[in-house]
C-alpha cells in the first residue's frame, strides 16, 4: 500500500495488515472490502456492495478487509444495538474494526450526515427496523456467537465492549446521552404496549453493565 496516498488526518493511523491490500481513494480513505464499487476507481461509501452481505457470510471474512474470521467476531454497531443487539451488517476483525473508528469520517465525525440522495441502482437497503441517524457513538461488541434471523444478525454475549466516539475512547457520559436520545426511537415501536416496554428497559439494564465506568473517562 502506498501510504503516501491516504489522506493526511488519516496518515499517522496504523493500518492493520489485513488492510494493506486494500485500494485507497482519490479523497485518501482506504476502501473498505463491503463498499459498492461504481466505476474504475470511484466507491461510493454510503452503499453495500451487490452481494457482499451474504458472501460474507457464507465465505465466513470480514466485512471491511474481506479476509477470513477467527473464533471471535467484532460487530461495529450503533450504541441501540447495544440494547436490542440486532444488526445489519456482518462482523469483522477487532483491528480492522479499530482501524475504522479511528479513521472513517461517518464514525469519527457524527455531525457528518449520510447522503442517501443519488444512491446506486443495486445498492442495499438493510431489512429491518433500521435508526437512520448518526449516533456519534460506536461500539465494538466482540462475541463469540450470532444467529441471522429475517436478514439481521442477532448477537450474541459479549466477550468484550469498547465504546468509541471521534476517533478516540467513548467517555460514560457520551455514552449515557447517545443510548438516551435513541431509546424514545425504539419505545416508539412498542407503540405503547406495555409488554414491549418492560423488555426494553430489561433489556436497556443489561446494556447498561457494559457501559464504559466514569472512572475510565479522560
Ligand atoms: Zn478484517
Amino acid at each position: 500500500m502506498d501510504r503516501s496516498k491516504l489522506n493526511a488526518a488519516t496518515r499517522g493511523i496504523p493500518i492493520p495488515d489485513r488492510m494493506q491490500h486494500l485500494p485507497i481513494n482519490d479523497r485518501g480513505f482506504i476502501v473498505p472490502w463491503f463498499v459498492a464499487q461504481t466505476g474504475e476507481r470511484e466507491w461510493d461509501f454510503r452503499a453495500i456492495g451487490p452481494g457482499k452481505v451474504s458472501r460474507a457470510v457464507q465465505d465466513d471474512v470480514c466485512w471491511l478487509c474481506g479476509r477470513r474470521l477467527g473464533r471471535y467476531r467484532t460487530f461495529t454497531i450503533g450504541p441501540m444495538c447495544a440494547v436490542n443487539r440486532v444488526t445489519a451488517e456482518p462482523p469483522s476483525h477487532k483491528a480492522c474494526c479499530r482501524y475504522a473508528v479511528k479513521a472513517c469520517p461517518f464514525l469519527t465525525m457524527p455531525k457528518m450526515v449520510r447522503n442517501e440522495k443519488d444512491m446506486p441502482i443495486g445498492a442495499m437497503q438493510p431489512p429491518g427496523e433500521m435508526i437512520e441517524r448518526n449516533p456519534g457513538v460506536t461500539l465494538l461488541w466482540t462475541t463469540l456467537s450470532f444467529q441471522i434471523r429475517g436478514g439481521l444478525f442477532h448477537i450474541g454475549p459479549p466477550n468484550d465492549v469498547e465504546w468509541w466516539a471521534h476517533g478516540r475512547r467513548a467517555t460514560r457520559e457520551e455514552v449515557v446521552a447517545s443510548v438516551e436520545s435513541g431509546l424514545p426511537i425504539l419505545a416508539a415501536t412498542c407503540e405503547g404496549d406495555a409488554e414491549c416496554l418492560s423488555a426494553l428497559a430489561s433489556a436497556l439494564r443489561l446494556a447498561e453493565a457494559f457501559f464504559p465506568l466514569a472512572e475510565a473517562a479522560e
